[in-house]
C-alpha cells in the first residue's frame, strides 16, 4: 500500500475519460489499497484513480470522517440511476483543484450500481453528502471536475491561481 502523488489542475490528465475494469483483480486490488491510502494522507473523503494518473473506472470514499472507525468504500465501474429531481448543495473542494471551494448544485440522491472490492455486483441507494460524493467523482471518470460547473471567469481564475501555484513549486512562507 503506498500513498500516491495526486494531480492537480491544469493537467490533461484530468480531462480523460477512464475505461472500465474487465476484472477485479489482486492489480485492482491493489490499485483501490493506495488509492484510498493516498485519499486518508490527503485528508479528503474521496478519489478518482484518474486522480492519482490510472485511467480506470475506480472510485474509492469514506465519508464517515471518523479516523478511529473508518469505513472506506470501493466502487469499480459505478453507474448513476434514479437522479432525483431534487438537488441539494454542498461546498465542494477537490484534492486536484487544491484550496479552492465552490458551491455546487447536484441531485439530492441517486442509486449506484457498481462492483465492490471483491467484483461483487452491489446496488447503493445514497442521499446527501455520500450521494454528492458518489457524484462529484463519477465526474471524474468522465473527465470533469467541479469547477466545470461554474462560470468561465471564476473558473478561468482559478486556473490561472493554480498554474502560477506550480510555477512557484519550491515557493515557502516562514
Ligand atoms: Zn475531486
Amino acid at each position: 500500500m503506498t500513498v500516491k502523488k495526486i494531480l492537480t489542475e491544469p493537467n490533461k490528465l484530468l480531462r480523460q475519460v477512464s475505461k472500465p475494469v474487465d476484472f477485479v483483480g489482486k492489480e485492482e486490488q491493489e490499485l483501490m489499497d493506495d488509492m484510498i491510502d493516498t485519499m486518508y494522507d490527503a485528508n479528503g473523503i474521496g478519489l478518482a484513480a484518474i486522480q492519482i494518473g490510472v485511467p480506470k473506472r475506480i472510485i474509492v470514499l469514506d465519508i464517515s470522517k471518523d479516523q478511529k472507525n473508518k469505513t472506506p468504500m470501493f466502487f469499480v465501474n459505478p453507474v448513476v440511476k434514479n437522479k432525483h429531481v431534487d438537488k441539494t448543495s454542498y461546498e465542494e473542494g477537490c484534492l486536484s483543484v487544491p484550496g479552492q471551494f465552490a458551491e455546487i448544485e447536484r441531485p439530492s440522491s441517486c442509486d449506484v450500481e457498481y462492483l465492490d472490492y471483491n467484483g461483487e455486483k452491489k446496488i447503493l441507494k445514497a442521499d446527501g453528502l455520500l450521494s454528492t460524493c458518489i457524484q462529484h467523482e463519477m465526474d471524474h471518470l468522465e473527465g470533469i471536475l467541479f469547477i466545470d460547473y461554474l462560470s468561465k471567469l471564476k473558473k478561468s481564475m482559478i486556473i490561472k491561481k493554480l498554474s502560477k501555484i506550480k510555477a512557484n513549486p519550491e515557493r515557502i512562507v516562514v
